[in-house]
């Protein structure tokens, strides 16, 4: 074996799932394609769970010290969406990926791991023992897991001839990263009555202190998505919604973006896991894409270090597909929705003008904000923990309490388990698992509760099933 783990793809994905097995000692790879990192601009929000995963690694304050991050202003399908009520600690925040991907290689690399670049994977194989995989320059890994981080087109989907059902994008969007004169509202979406669209979204700002926007650009025509978006097209297309009232001042970046939703029907093939864009597309539409893709691979990697280091069975890796297909199913879902609602192919449908001028009603109650405000910001997931019970607590992230002079997201920087004992009642038992869960005895106040290192509720309430929840998620007692 050359690795324990060779993670393909060192973007937001690849390399939080990279961060995951360090912090667990576990030996892994990253190798990527391309000879240096991508500064093409993409994702531009990350959402209050992958906020609140990235302060559980201590990682928040450092990536917010790198840059001018604002609070976004949400929205849903560009129709704007208070996030007041939504059930976040840390609000959805304008980091774009370009900032991301550069603090988490940094922060690899202050942790010895450095991305082998230049690595374009070309053939796969795998046996009983682990995986082989050759490379575009002859150069052959040997490792006992593979996870295919490499992207929407991933080359180790295809070689493992993986199923990825879904549906081919039918329209195509531009997406845009523009300084304009006239743009006030954070959010703005605006139609013409030939069915021209365009959507703003407040960025952040450039090094010389100017708004920098997200322009999405729709409507009839579409082009194809290999033709080259250009400065006259974008002028064009912003005169056909605001006439006069817009103007582009800069075009720092463009591209064409599509309809295309499509979801690997199995995230485990052997020793080979799918994940982020390798196993989810979708039109990127309220900031999921990137941020499914983190907490895919934070769901993954303690398992992964679990097993390799002979502390719980492999079948603790089915659980990776059980818990995050649901989850990916459900973004797909809201984005569908969302592109509906845009009226992207500018019909000017009565029925999909009704539509959203409903949803805009609807959004305007607290319930609703909050309803969408969690799906979106991945607030709402709640894991199917099998044989746990029914406590309003499992399969949920935990609460931050604070416990004494720490929280319990700084416990989780170590990515060990957590188990809550206010009553000082399990420790003969908890004694047994020591070595990967750690005890808090002293938090009056706080309901007894076990936390995987993601950051999950896996048991609370019956103390008779608290042993089996142990052996589950951390394998048998020492
Ligand atoms: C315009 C736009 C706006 C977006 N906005 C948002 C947003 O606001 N919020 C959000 O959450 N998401 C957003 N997204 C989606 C987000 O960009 C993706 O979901 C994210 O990049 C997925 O990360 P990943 O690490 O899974 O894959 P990628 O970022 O695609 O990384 C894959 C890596 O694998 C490497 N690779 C590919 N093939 C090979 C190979 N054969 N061998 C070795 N390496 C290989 C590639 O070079 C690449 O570095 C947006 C996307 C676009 C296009």
């Amino acid at each position: 074996m050359n690795t324990e783990v060779l993670i393909v793809g060192a973007g937001p994905t690849g390399m939080t799932l990279a961060n995951e097995l360090q912090l667990a000692g576990v030996p892994a790879v990253v190798v990527d394609k391309l000879p240096k990192r991508s500064e093409l601009s993409k994702a531009g929000g990350v959402q209050s769970r992958t906020l609140e995963a990235l302060d559980q690694r201590g990682l928040l304050e450092p990536l917010l010290a790198t840059g001018d991050y604002p609070i976004s202003a949400g929205h849903f399908a560009g129709i704007p969406l208070s996030l007041e009520h939504a059930r976040h600690r840390l609000p959805w925040r304008s980091v774009p990926q370009v900032a991301m991907e550069r603090f988490l290689e940094q922060h690899l690399a202050a942790h010895g791991v450095h991305v082998r670049r230049g690595l374009d994977l070309t053939g796969l194989s795998q046996d009983d023992d682990g995986v082989t995989a050759t490379f575009a320059d002859g150069t052959v890994l040997r490792s006992r897991y593979l996870v295919a981080a490499d992207g929407g087109h991933s080359t180790v989907r295809t070689l493992l001839g993986a199923a990825f059902p879904g549906r081919a994008g039918t329209v195509t969007m531009v997406a845009a990263d523009v300084r304009l004169r006239g743009a006030d509202a954070p959010v703005m979406h605006t139609s013409s009555k030939d069915g021209h669209w365009a959507q703003i979204f407040l960025l952040g700002t450039d090094p010389e202190g100017r708004p920098l926007r997200r322009l999405v650009l729709g409507g009839p025509g579409s082009l194809p998505r290999d033709v080259p978006v250009t400065e006259d097209e974008i002028r064009d297309g912003l005169r056909a919604v605001f006439g006069t009232r817009l103007e582009l001042l800069e075009l720092r970046y463009a591209r064409r973006i599509t309809n295309a939703a499509r979801q690997a029907a199995q995230y485990r093939h052997g020793r080979v896991f799918l994940a982020g864009d390798a196993a989810h597309v979708h039109l990127p539409l309220g900031a999921q894409g990137m941020n499914t893709g983190m907490q895919d691979a934070i769901n993954l990697g303690w398992k992964l270090a679990a097993v390799v280091r002979g502390q719980t069975p492999e079948s603790l890796l089915d659980s990776y597909h059980a818990e995050r297909h649901p989850v990916g199913e459900i973004v797909l879902r809201n984005v569908q929705a969302q592109s509906l609602l845009l009226d992207r192919e500018g019909t000017r449908d009565p029925d999909v003008l009704a539509t959203r001028e409903l949803f805009t009603a609807l959004l305007q109650q607290q319930d609703v904000q909050r309803y969408v405000g969690d799906l979106l910001s991945g607030m709402a997931v709640r894991y199917p923990i099998p044989g746990a019970g029914t406590h309003p607590l499992i399969g949920l992230p935990a609460p931050d309490p604070k416990l004494g002079s720490t929280r319990l997201h700084e416990l989780l920087r170590s990515a060990r388990g957590v188990l809550l004992d206010p009553a000082g009642e399990f420790g003969e038992l908890a004694e047994r698992w020591s070595d990967r869960v750690d005890r808090i005895g002293q938090c009056p106040g706080t309901e007894p509760m076990l936390v995987r290192p993601d950051g999950y509720v896996c048991w609370a309430g019956e103390p008779a099933d608290l042993a089996a929840a142990l052996r589950r998620w951390f394998g048998e007692p020492h």
